[in-house]
């Protein structure tokens, strides 16, 4: 139950398992074909244009931001934590000017205070941590995007923990890059940097005054690729990890015939169940209120007299768990992620080890409290 890489379905390990076809087989063409459709239709992006990369969610920030920025342009970060300093680096790396709005962990800036930067920043792009998986923080992305919109200043997503978890409309919204990875809420191991990147995005790479400084992260290189393999042909730039391709086409079609606003609404209602077990066993999460709090993980501060060490038994109680990542609060809090084939059974499964774990720890909550709040959730849920 950690935060990704997350539980993965027995039919998408199988795929990962298969004979390794050639990447130009007619079989994997079709495969990788139909992945990069679905891609567009997990994310609500019909005009898009999807992008599968062998290489980790940070390759995915570095392909939006090495595309999009030229030395000398401005971006606007809007920081929610860890994974938002990393896009700033990112940035800097690629030689943007960046400014950032801030906030205390737990919490998500103003979407005033960041439309009034956009305002007078100047900003070519802004990027926004959909769910800060150090934190725990849900951003209110929609206003953002929009907000963007508004300036006309690109918008990139970080859905690495997010995607296919978080309800995001790509299109709807006006996003102009939604990227992510396999590992978390999208269900294939690591090793996939997915992006899809709206018809604007690609427009201001294309009037690209200068050349994009990494072969392997330049959209040059990978567009013909892709749209070579959705019409059917193969064509080379470098090796596709085949098997991680098959195993993703198995997953996004399970996410799509879950439906996404069947699945957005479970993960919402599991994360409502969490967050009742948390409750009942006296457990304050990092997020500062309810509507900044992700449905995808939870991050938890550990009660008066417990310590990291807890998390030990936990994993004694059959059940793993992350700790803190943030480097302010470290050591003072813990994660729970809850993407994917999450369950009725894992809620009850997490909040019972939990609950055994703080007891063996000294902490003191009546006996089942935990779970029979979390039990009253799924129970009034449905
Ligand atoms: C996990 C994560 C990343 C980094 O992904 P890697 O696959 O570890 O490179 C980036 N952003 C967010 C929000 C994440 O949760």
């Amino acid at each position: 139950m950690i935060p990704g890489p997350v539980e993965f379905d027995p039919e998408v390990m199988r795929a990962l398992g298969a004979k390794t076809a050639s990447h130009v087989a007619p079989e994997f063409i079709s495969v990788f074909g139909r992945a990069l459709k679905r891609l567009r239709e997990v994310c609500l992006a019909p005009s898009a244009q999807p992008f599968v990369v062998a290489g980790s969610g940070t390759l995915a920030m570095e392909l939006a931001v090495a595309n999009l920025v030229e030395p000398g342009e401005r971006a606007l970060v809007v920081n929610t934590g860890y994974f938002s300093d990393r896009m700033a680096t990112l940035l800097e790396r690629h030689g943007a000017e960046v400014a950032q709005a801030r906030c205390e962990p737990g919490e998500a800036p103003e979407v005033a205070a960041v439309e009034r930067m956009l305002a007078d920043g100047r900003f070519k792009v802004m990027t926004v941590t959909h769910v800060d998986t150090s934190t725990g923080v849900l951003a209110p992305v929609e206003a953002l995007v929009r907000a963007a919109n508004r300036h006309g200043v690109l918008s990139v997503v970080d859905g690495v923990c997010a995607t296919a978890g978080e309800t995001f409309h790509q299109d709807a919204w006006g996003a102009d890059v939604y990227l992510t990875a396999s590992q978390k809420a999208i269900g294939v191991p690591p090793g996939l940097a997915l992006l899809t990147v709206s018809p604007r995005a690609m427009a201001a790479w294309r009037a690209r005054r200068t050349p994009v400084r990494s072969l392997y992260a330049d959209f040059s290189e990978w567009l013909p690729i892709m749209e070579a393999y959705e019409a059917g042909r193969a064509a080379y730039f470098a090796t596709p990890p085949v098997n991680l391709v098959c195993a993703l086409d198995v997953s996004l079609g399970q996410i799509l015939r879950e439906g996404m606003e069947a699945r957005f609404a479970r993960h919402r209602r599991m994360a409502q169940a969490f967050r009742a077990g948390w409750r009942a066993l006296g457990l304050r999460t990092l997020p500062v209120s309810e509507s900044v709090t992700a449905h995808t993980l939870s991050a938890l501060y550990f009660p008066e007299g417990v310590d990291t060490t807890v998390l030990g038994r936990v994993r004694e109680q059959g059940v793993v768990l992350a700790g803190g990542l943030h480097p302010q609060l470290k050591t003072r809090y813990f994660r729970v992620g809850h993407m994917n084939v999450v369950s009725p059974g894992d809620v009850l499964a997490t909040v019972g080890a939990v609950e055994r774990a703080l007891a063996a720890a000294g902490h003191r909550a009546e006996p089942g409290v935990g779970v029979a709040a979390a039990q009253a959730e799924l129970v009034a849920a449905k």
